[in-house]
């Protein structure tokens, strides 16, 4: 193997060297039209035999060895990933029989899970010599793909959904990225920025088209491993949209259970906005049907999940579960996630942890359980999504007998 990885088709298995030019299998891909996920993701593989040997020296080496990178100076200086891991015994003042453990990922530098694929898909692309790195985006990937390429003088090109929250699409201006705005849909912005990979040579960081997203994203299975004592937790509550975060935290799991650090995946729950549940609804279907939906949760409202068939194979053979939560158990959650923990999640995060609610009260979620809950991002870049449980109280004048009122 003259590279350190190489890509394998999820579908046909056929395997290839990499290069910044090949996204998806060239075969499997071939019939993919734009009303139905893409066939032929790729995802990273590794020389697994050897590195069962040596897995000591692989988690001595920070899983340095699972990382399709060859230099740790291509990556970005800002802190991405080892994120905190916070452990609770109580929700709402009741202690819960379980062990709750919240994965914080509103502390990465752009303030979400994004950061961990945008990084490695800026540090290949430096180690390649391209400097232009294009992204369609819901608003988190794109606000993730400007702030590394800041860091890292590249330059970015954002292809945004024109209502996208102005938090994220600020932060894209901020970090001096070109963002244009599409009088369209995610997919049609994924389409176009598509064209314009294969038109002006730029590097692509769509979900899913991109393999290495999957592979920034499993950093997060790595970091559990080491936080919870080398434990495989009971459960882990995931948001997902397009199926790529799931699939990046199924594949860490795979990469430590190949190189024997693990004896099993832990089971993923699959968490959804009612209104926007095309991933789960169509696992197991034989055609792929698209309902579109609404939801107050953006990051997660896809009509096409772009890694569906990987996302599915995963949950099949893991026998993971999944179910959806409306957006008003979206809100509470957030408030009492919030109000809980001192965290303020994005509605897709709290998403996650209205399923994990969910579970605790259908009484799921036994004694001595390990439950993690991954929150994808931060409160403060979708503050419209929450406006409707949040009432900012009067002014009141400034007397002891006016301030007694109010706090009695
Ligand atoms: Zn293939």
């Amino acid at each position: 193997m003259g590279s350190k990885f190489m890509l394998t088709c999820s579908d046909c298995g056929k395997t290839f060297s990499p290069s910044p030019e090949l996204y998806l299998c060239p075969q499997c891909s071939k019939t993919n039209s734009k009303s139905a996920p893409p066939h032929g993701v790729l995802k990273a593989t590794y020389d697994y035999n050897t590195l069962l040997k040596i897995n000591e020296d692989v988690v001595r080496r920070n899983f340095w060895d699972l990382i399709p990178l060859n230099t740790e100076s291509s990556l970005p200086q800002l802190r991405v990933g080892n994120t905190p891991l916070y452990k609770y015994n109580r929700i709402g003042g009741n202690t819960i029989p379980f062990n709750l453990y919240l994965k914080d990922d509103s502390q990465n530098p752009t303030f979400s899970f994004k950061d961990r694929a945008s990084a490695i898909v800026s540090a290949y692309a430096k180690e390649n010599g391209v400097t232009t790195i294009v992204a369609a985006s819901t608003g988190n990937a794109g606000s993730s793909l400007a702030g590394i390429c800041a860091s890292q003088g590249q330059r970015a090109i954002i292809l945004v959904p024109k209502n996208a929250p102005q938090a994220k699409l600020t932060q894209i201006v901020m970090y001096g990225a070109t963002i244009v705005p599409i009088d369209g849909n995610y997919d049609m912005a994924f389409d176009l920025s598509i064209e314009a990979t294969q038109e002006f040579g730029w590097y692509n960081r769509n979900t899913a088209f991109n393999p290495l997203t999957i592979e920034g994203k499993k950093s997060v299975a790595f970091e559990l491993y080491i936080q919870l004592n080398r434990d495989v937790p009971d459960y882990i509550f995931v948001p997902v949209g397009d199926g790529v975060i799931i699939s990046g935290v199924y594949k860490g799991y795979e990469d430590l259970l190949k190189i024997g650090l693990i004896d099993h995946i832990p089971k993923v729950v699959a968490v959804q906005a009612a209104g926007s549940s095309n991933l789960i609804d169509n696992i197991g279907k034989k055609d792929f049907t698209v309902m579109p939906g609404q939801t107050i949760a953006d990051s997660i409202s896809v009509d096409i999940p772009r890694n569906f068939y990987m996302a599915q194979s995963y949950i099949l053979q893991n026998k993971g579960e999944c179910l959806t939560v409306t957006d008003e158990e979206i809100i509470n959650a957030s408030k009492i996630l919030a109000s809980n923990t001192g965290i303020f999640a994005e509605p897709a995060a709290a998403a996650a942890y209205a399923g994990m609610l969910s579970y605790y009260k259908n009484q799921k979620l036994l004694e001595k359980h390990k439950v993690v809950v991954l929150l994808t991002g931060s409160g403060l870049k979708d503050l419209k999504s929450v406006s409707s449980v949040v009432t900012l109280p009067k002014a009141i004048e400034p007397t002891m007998k006016a301030l007694i009122n109010v706090i009695m």
